[in-house]
């Protein structure tokens, strides 16, 4: 079933003058100047066609700076009578998307951490209803595919055909160089199953640093994403939300201009499903070095109970039967024999080494 029956392409009302499409600004708008000097300099490249900065800041304590809300709307109206940028702020609440309106905001977006919540998507679609404007969608903070397109479909059955997703990484338990994970597979599987529906890729968001941003940009291009959301301020360092990872204009400028864009097509369900098979790997592997912690540990407590009991480390005849055991096993599903030896070899030889050291340990 198609459930975005009639979303418009995006060419269709955003055309793409100089690719990529970029959306670029502060993470949040903090004064008249910052907004206005930072736009003046984003809008000398060619590629950045939207505006964005925060109004109504999301913060995790309640002390942080919360964003200069709606005077900040007045600033955005100058940079797009000044510089013809479109602009784009995050709505959270039925308020925020009056405001917005009134002030002639061109796309309002919806943060990670409102996204997850279907009752807020649900008031802000009812106050959309028959309103012409367009609207991005940030994936939630936690990996539900789910949740993404049931905010996309809320918003597009109240008659928003102006419908872009935006992927901006999610919160992952284990340690990855990312502030949130890229996940790839996720947005590919959101482009595989809408391809009507226009992706934006955030790496200011998924990176929560700039030395990642390059790759992370490049990467979004490659698997054919429509385009990218990167915060840029004029003074990163004084910057008051999102520091670390704000670029000034002109590294944003360098960084587009880097970028390169893949002129050959039927290369992506190629890419596509690439990066499928390899992140299906990434998880094996990631299970496969958290077994293998668990079972160093459990030969850890053998051999403190070993010890306790003044019973001597190498035991051949259990060594022999685990051996014959897992080759068979492995031998079964089409492992050769020899890949097994090696690798139990080695398992065995941790084994005995970290059980040597507990026999050692002197109390
Ligand atoms: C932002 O774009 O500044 C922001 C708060 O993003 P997210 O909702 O993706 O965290
Ligand atoms: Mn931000």
């Amino acid at each position: 079933m198609n459930v975005f029956p009639d979303i418009l392409p995006m060419s269709s009302w955003l055309p793409v003058v100089s690719p990529p499409f970029v959306i670029a600004g502060p993470c949040s708008a903090e004064s008249e100047e910052q907004v206005l000097s930072t736009a003046r300099e984003l809008a000398k490249i060619p590629q950045v066609r939207v505006f964005r900065a925060g109004l109504w800041k999301p913060r995790t304590r309640p002390s942080s700076f919360e964003g200069v809300g709606k005077r900040g709307l007045q600033w955005l109206a100058k940079v797009k009578a000044e510089t013809g940028l479109l602009t784009t702020v995050e709505v959270a609440n039925p308020r925020h998307v009056e405001e917005a309106l009134s002030h002639g905001i061109d796309i309002l977006w919806i943060g990670a951490r409102t996204v997850v919540n279907p009752f807020s998507i649900q008031e802000i679609s009812e106050v959309l209803q028959g309103v012409d404007i367009a609207v991005m969608v940030k994936n939630p903070l936690n990996p539900d595919i789910k949740i993404w397109i049931g905010a996309l479909e809320r918003l597009n059955q109240a008659g928003i055909r102006k419908l872009i997703a935006v992927h901006r990484g999610f919160s992952f338990f284990a340690h990855t160089p990312y502030r949130n994970s890229p996940m790839w597979e996720i947005p590919i599987e959101l482009k595989r199953l809408y391809p009507e529906l226009p992706v934006l890729v955030d790496p200011s968001h998924i990176c929560g640093e700039t030395s990642l941003l390059f790759p992370v940009a490049q990467k979004a291009l490659d698997l054919e994403m429509d385009g990218l959301m990167i915060e840029a301020h004029i003074r990163p360092e004084e910057a008051l939300t999102d520091k670390e990872q704000q670029i000034t204009p002109e590294n944003l400028k360098m960084l587009i201009s880097s970028l390169v864009i893949r002129e050959e097509y039927g290369t992506i369900e190629f890419e596509n499903k690439l990066e499928e098979l390899r992140s299906e790997i990434d998880k094996l592997d990631e299970e496969l070095i958290d077994i293998l912690g668990r079972r160093m540990k459990i030969v850890e407590d053998i051999g403190k109970y070993k010890k306790e009991n003044n019973i001597t480390i190498l035991q051949l005849k259990r060594w022999s039967q685990i051996i014959r055991d897992r080759v068979d096993t492995g031998v079964r599903i089409g492992l050769s024999r020899e890949f097994l030896l090696k690798l139990l070899e080695t398992l065995h030889e941790e084994s005995i080494q970290r059980q040597t050291e507990v026999m050692n340990r002197n109390h």
